[in-house]
Order: structure tokens, then C-alpha cells, then sequence
């Protein structure tokens, strides 16, 4: 189990490790899902899980709401919640585990963003999804970028900076994420991306924390789509949204108890 000092600071959440390997991911599996919501401080029914599709469309945890159903999961790549009740996930093999929590109003967003999700703009959705839903400003936020493929590792074809390009990405950033390799072949350098679209979409440079564990140099640690095969176990990041600011707002009252 891994966690993000600064970002523990403002909401409970963490990576794990090969030391959980969860079960299948529709709602009704506990193997494994058990272990992670106890971890979380819930109970497996307030674990909101969804069905990942390499987009950017974004689910909504609000506070008040019934639990998750135990039907068919919502298809998204990002949660939103300001629900203390429930922890939100994300399942992740090499792809980007990003865990988002705002330090005012305590409100999270759990996102997986491989290269589809990072071209489809999935981290700048789940910032604006922030700010809609529950008012976050992009500079109250502390972002953790967990355990996932390295620059190292992540070789890919033209056709993905292609893709890049296609969904609207600045050649500029394209290129800073992009290297060459052997023959046509590319790195890719998801940490950057990631990186750079949670900085174009407001968020401070100084809140931004990228673990650079690259999950296929450290298999003995952590599940590798790339080294695993389809086989590999799925690493989990999970949140939960803060029963009150952990961190003083300078410029509220956040010393003053409750009122009546
Ligand atoms: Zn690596």
C-alpha cells in the first residue's frame, strides 16, 4: 500500500500493491474489494467502482446520494465525489492512477488515464468535473500521480502520437511527450503528459506528485499489462472525500466549531 504524503494531508486514499490482487470488477466480486474498502474506511457496499473504457467521461458521487448500485457499473475513466461515505477507485495495469482531492472543500476525483484517456483529455475533464460539480478551483487541488509505465518502458507506435495529434494536442506538448526510439517506434512519457495537462487545467506545479514508480521495471511490486500480458493483476487507487478540510483555509473560518 502506497500513499502520497502532501495528499494525505487533505483526503484518505492509496495505491496498493501485488500485496491485493482484487477480483473481477463487477460490482457483486468481494475477493480482494473487501480487504481494499475496509482499507479505505468503508464498508465494500460505499466502494464505487466503475467500468473503465479509455474515455473521459465522468461519473458523479454526490453527498446524500443511495450506494452504488450492485447492477451494472456506470462507463467512465474518472469519479467525482464529495461523499465522505464512499471510496471511488480506479483500476489500473501500467496505465496513469491519478488521485485528485481539493484542500478546501474536501472533495476528490479518482481518474485511470492510459494514452487513449490521456489524448481523450480525461485529466483536464476530471478538473473541470471538479469544478462543476462541487466548485473546486484548480489551485485548492493536490494531485498524486501513481505507480504506472515509465518512459523507460512505454514504447509505442506513430499511430499514438498520431492519435494525439487527431484529438487536438499541441505540437509543442506532443513533442515534449513523444521521443524517439528504435526504427518508427516511440517512447511515450505519460508521467509529463499528465503532469503538464493537470498544470495546463490550473492546477499549482507545486501540488502535482508524481510517484515515477514505472510499474513494468518494478514487477515484483506492482501488476504489468506490459509484462504480465493480459494475465496481470490490476493495481487499485482509492479516495475518499474528506469528512471536513484537513488543511486551514487562510482565508475562512475553519477554526470555528460547528455552528447550531
Ligand atoms: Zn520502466
Amino acid at each position: 500500500m502506497l500513499e502520497c504524503t502532501p495528499l494525505s494531508l487533505v483526503a484518505p486514499h492509496f495505491f496498493t500493491t501485488r500485496a491485493i490482487a482484487p477480483g473481477p470488477v463487477h460490482a457483486a466480486s468481494v475477493d480482494g474489494w473487501q480487504q481494499i474498502a475496509a482499507e479505505a474506511g468503508v464498508g465494500v457496499g460505499r466502494l464505487c467502482r466503475v467500468a473503465q473504457v479509455h474515455g473521459a467521461a465522468v461519473h458523479y458521487v454526490r453527498r446524500g446520494q443511495p450506494a452504488p448500485s450492485s447492477a451494472a457499473l456506470p462507463e467512465a475513466d474518472a469519479i467525482v465525489s464529495d461523499d465522505p461515505t464512499v471510496a471511488v477507485s480506479v483500476r489500473v495495469a501500467d496505465c496513469v492512477p491519478l488521485l485528485l482531492a481539493d484542500r478546501r472543500r474536501g472533495v476528490v476525483a479518482a481518474v485511470h488515464a492510459g494514452w487513449r484517456g490521456t489524448a481523450a483529455h480525461v485529466v483536464r475533464t476530471a478538473v473541470g468535473a471538479l469544478g462543476r460539480a462541487f466548485g473546486s478551483g484548480p489551485t485548492d487541488l493536490v494531485a498524486a500521480v501513481g505507480p504506472s509505465i515509465g518512459p523507460c518502458c512505454y514504447q509505442v507506435g506513430p499511430e499514438v502520437r498520431a492519435a494525439f495529434a487527431e484529438a487536438g494536442h499541441a505540437v509543442d506538448d506532443i513533442d515534449r511527450w513523444f521521443s524517439a526510439d528504435v526504427g518508427d517506434r516511440l517512447r511515450l512519457d505519460l508521467w509529463r503528459a499528465t503532469r503538464d495537462q493537470l498544470q495546463a487545467a490550473g492546477v499549482p506545479p507545486e501540488a502535482i506528485h508524481v510517484a515515477r514508480i514505472c510499474t513494468a521495471t518494478h514487477v515484483d511490486r506492482f501488476f504489468s499489462f506490459r509484462v504480465e500480458g493480459a494475465a496481470a493483476g490490476r493495481l487499485v487507487a482509492v479516495i475518499r472525500a474528506a469528512d471536513a478540510p484537513r488543511v486551514a483555509d487562510p482565508g475562512g473560518p475553519s477554526t470555528l466549531p460547528p455552528g447550531p
